[in-house]
């Protein structure tokens, strides 16, 4: 018996076989990242991947039964997928994998659109936790949707096809940058500063224009989308990096990406949803947005829809939703910071998560003295490690980051807050929040396997 405990590289612990299976399961992952880069996106590949597989749209006034496969997307940004089982719920509870499906980018000011200097131009006002440095001199994909005067709705999605146009906010030549590079990097790019060109092309005609580029980019907005600046104000567009996920490294190990925090456990939460029609367990899976601005609103974990939901599966049965939740369990699936050798001091490297090793697993997350967090309690992460290691999944546990780095948190403590037995499992990330993030192809397969566990 080995009484030391020692942290488990996934690769080196995989054979030939099992080496295949995670190359090609990053496969799958990358289509599912390139569809779904914001959570409106994400929830249209959920509802195509869970109409391929069977289910059927849910409602609150339906009476669910076992066997029953449905899907309810809330608002277009939040997904809800369940598969009721056989077993009683009010005895077990439900399993609950919850992962957000929004990332950090830039989306439009209400009144985005100006001319300056032959130049027209979207302002942006950042959503979540940017280095804002990072987002310059990037060509930029625009995603969302307009709404026109009567209720019409356009969807937006210009960048991301090769013979699309891109957009591309600027910078300072080095040459010039004396006063910038003076500055800490928190203010050497100002947030009021990050406004995307949109076109250069002034309109001729008859009559001189005053601001020719931009009337010639809204007559070109008209044309494409029937729309008028006023109709931006009834918008939802975002700015992200254009462009696909690609492997990294000679042995393609890794995948560099946008938007991976946390489409990187969404993925393999829908799959190990997918793949477990057998349980006997009533399964919910949930994508949830507004993660990255605090989980509040509508769409949020925060947002009674939850509740709402295991209410309609407890009435479907005749059993009291408190009982259920009570007896609930929850992975709540999120990224955490991978050890980054490069940055040794912001970790603590005896409780840090590292790439390859696994499933991530944090009992807590939060800052300055584990404030404004779940903590998973002792009973329950040993009955998932039990669970972990009866399913061959090679998991790691730490925190993120060193004490009083900094810190952060999930969706973790607003399930766990509804009575939920909640923990947070995911994968490491490199280069959290920057445009193009690094995740290693055996971590996000090892999460699948935690998933498909977690549903057994
Ligand atoms: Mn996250
Ligand atoms: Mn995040």
């Amino acid at each position: 018996m080995d009484f030391n405990y020692e942290r488990k590289n996934v690769y080196k612990e995989a054979d030939g076989k099992e080496l295949e299976a995670i190359y090609d399961y990053a496969e799958g992952y990358k289509k599912f990242l390139n569809a779904s880069k914001t959570e409106r996106d994400a929830a249209k590949t959920a509802e195509k991947m869970a109409l391929e597989r069977g289910y059927t749209p849910f409602s609150f006034d339906e009476k669910l039964k076992a066997g029953d496969k449905r899907y309810f997307i809330n608002r277009n940004k939040n997904v809800f997928l369940i598969k009721v089982g056989t077993e009683d719920i009010a005895e077990n509870g439900v399993r609950i994998m919850v992962a957000h499906v929004d990332s950090p980018r830039l989306d439009l000011k209400p009144n985005p659109m100006y001319e300056d200097s032959g130049l027209c131009y979207f302002k942006t006002h950042y959503y979540g936790g940017i280095k804002k440095y990072q987002w310059t001199a990037l060509p930029l994909a625009l995603h969302g949707v307009v709404m026109l005067r009567g209720g019409e709705r356009v969807e937006v999605c210009v960048g991301e096809d090769e013979d699309d146009p891109v957009f591309y906010i600027t910078d300072i030549l080095p040459h010039l940058a004396s006063e910038q590079a003076s500055k800490p990097v928190s203010k050497a790019v100002s947030g009021e500063s990050l406004n995307a060109v949109i076109g250069g092309l002034p309109s001729v005609g008859e009559e001189e224009e005053k601001e020719a580029v931009k009337a010639a980019v809204l007559r070109l907005l008209n044309k494409k989308y029937n729309m008028t600046e006023v109709d931006l104000q009834c918008s939802e567009l975002c700015f992200v990096p254009a462009g696909k996920a690609r492997d990294v490294g000679f042995d393609a190990s890794l995948i560099s990406a946008y938007g991976h925090d946390d489409k990187v456990c969404a993925y393999p939460e829908m799959c190990a949803l997918f793949d477990s029609e057998q349980s006997p367990h009533t399964i919910i899976a949930i994508f949830s947005d507004k993660e990255e601005v605090g989980s509040d609103g509508a769409t949020g974990a925060q947002s009674r829809v939850i509740c709402d939901v295991i209410d309609t599966i407890s009435a479907s049965f005749g059993v009291n939703p408190v009982v259920v939740r009570y007896n609930s369990k929850c992975i709540s699936a999120d990224v955490t910071a991978g050890f980054d050798p490069e940055y040794a001091s912001a970790y603590e490297k005896r409780n840090s998560c590292y790439i390859h090793c696994g499933a991530a697993v944090s009992k807590y997350t939060g800052s300055r003295g584990k404030s404004g967090t779940n903590d998973a309690g002792a009973e329950f992460t040993g009955w998932l490690r039990d669970v972990f290691e009866e399913n061959g999944v090679i998991w790691q546990m730490g925190e993120l980051g060193a004490i009083d780095v900094g810190g952060g948190g999930t969706v973790a403590k607003y399930f766990a807050n509804l009575g939920v037995d909640t923990i947070d499992v995911g994968v490491p990330v490199l280069s959290m929040h920057a445009p193009y993030e690094l995740i290693s192809k055996a971590d996000v397969y090892a999460l699948y396997k935690a998933c498909l566990a977690f549903c057994k």
